[in-house]
């Protein structure tokens, strides 16, 4: 059968008063079941527009995919049409965002929003609602769903907290609340935007061993939106470093994080964390992004690099394997790495 995801060669613009943004370069990667896939890179890289675009929740215009294909079990979700993109959104699809209290409606309670997601879905899968017929079975169903729900993701006393409204939940509840409005409607592929990062240490942990429960449980795949390379190590399976609109390095975690082998890797896992720095963050890399309405020609961060070359400024570099799923794209590969193979 096809992966779960292929992105193929995605090119992605954004139309703005200062001119057309290329924001994504013809990024390629795959997610499999029961991998979970970390997106990691500086603010801007364009991970959170690749999984907008995944979820394809980007109006177009502004966006625009000049080229490129987005795969969901082999099948092109840019030119599905819109019912059919409704469709799989929630049912093959899901999402959580960095901020709960922009997603859960604070004037409903929290079992009505569950259940209104489930009925959403059940629409075009009957059975998750055990073949309910009838409105008020129908309802019943989805809000038995939905308190079960609350138990897999956590939440203590579920039957009882169907009914409070999401200002009595705190930030830790509520993100696991759109964990379970995520799951709901049974996805087989989970985008998951920064989703720890309004939460504290612990309550962090506790959603990130929650999602990769879910992956086993469930067979899911998960694209992980981070900026935290920590976050990366204890959760995924497999890591995607972006740049400047372009995946520069792929492979296992345990070998990337290992032996990181392209310049900007290295430069991100060499910055250096200080007080007000978490352990893992990004920032302390030197040097800014580039601004991608002219961005610079050939390798995206030849300005920042310190191996650049005339030749890197030339044309894009492409992939090439150096371990087992390892893959960099750069052409002056540094010497540790070609010494291992
Ligand atoms: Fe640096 Fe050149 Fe590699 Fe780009 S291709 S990362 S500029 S060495
Ligand atoms: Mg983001």
């Amino acid at each position: 059968p096809a992966p779960l995801l292929q992105i193929r060669d995605l090119h992605l613009t954004m139309q703005s008063y200062d001119g057309t943004a290329h924001v994504l370069n013809g990024i390629d990667l795959t997610v499999r079941r029961g991998e979970i896939w970390g997106l990691v890179g500086e603010s801007g890289c364009g991970k959170s527009l690749t999984g907008l675009s995944v979820s394809q929740l980007l109006s177009r215009p502004p966006a625009r995919y000049p080229r490129g294909k987005i795969l969901l079990e082999g099948r092109d979700l840019l030119r599905l049409p819109a019912a059919e993109m409704q469709r799989l959104r929630g049912k093959r699809v899901g999402m959580i965002f960095q901020d709960p209290t922009t997603n859960l409606n604070p004037s409903f309670r929290i079992g009505t929003q569950l259940a209104d997601v489930a009925l959403a879905a059940a629409r075009h899968d009957p059975a998750l609602l055990g073949g309910a017929r009838g409105g008020l079975a129908r309802r019943r169903a989805a809000m038995a769903l939905a308190g079960r729900m609350l138990e897999a993701v956590g939440i203590p006393e579920p039957q009882e907290r169907l009914h409070a409204f999401p200002h009595q939940f705190s930030g830790g509840m509520r993100q696991r609340v759109l964990i379970a409005m995520a799951l709901i409607g049974q996805p087989a592929l989970l985008i998951a935007d920064e989703p720890t990062t309004a939460l504290d240490v612990s309550v962090q942990a506790q959603i990130l061993r929650l999602i990769r429960d879910a992956v086993t449980e469930r067979n899911m795949g998960v694209v992980l939106i981070t900026h935290n390379l920590g976050v990366v190590a204890e959760t995924c399976s497999h890591v995607a470093v972006m740049y400047a609109g372009n995946i520069v390095e792929t492979g296992p975690v345990k070998e990337v994080l290992e032996r990181p082998a392209h310049p900007y890797t290295r430069a991100l896992m060499q910055a250096i964390p200080t007080a007000d720095t978490p352990r893992g963050s990004l920032r302390g890399v030197t040097g800014a992004v580039p601004n991608l309405i002219s961005p610079p020609p050939g390798c995206r961060f030849a300005p920042r690099c310190a191996r650049a070359t005339a030749t890197c400024r030339a044309a894009l570099p492409a992939p090439v394997l150096v371990g087992t799923e390892h893959a960099v794209a750069c052409i002056h590969l540094p010497e540790r790495i070609a010494a291992h193979g």
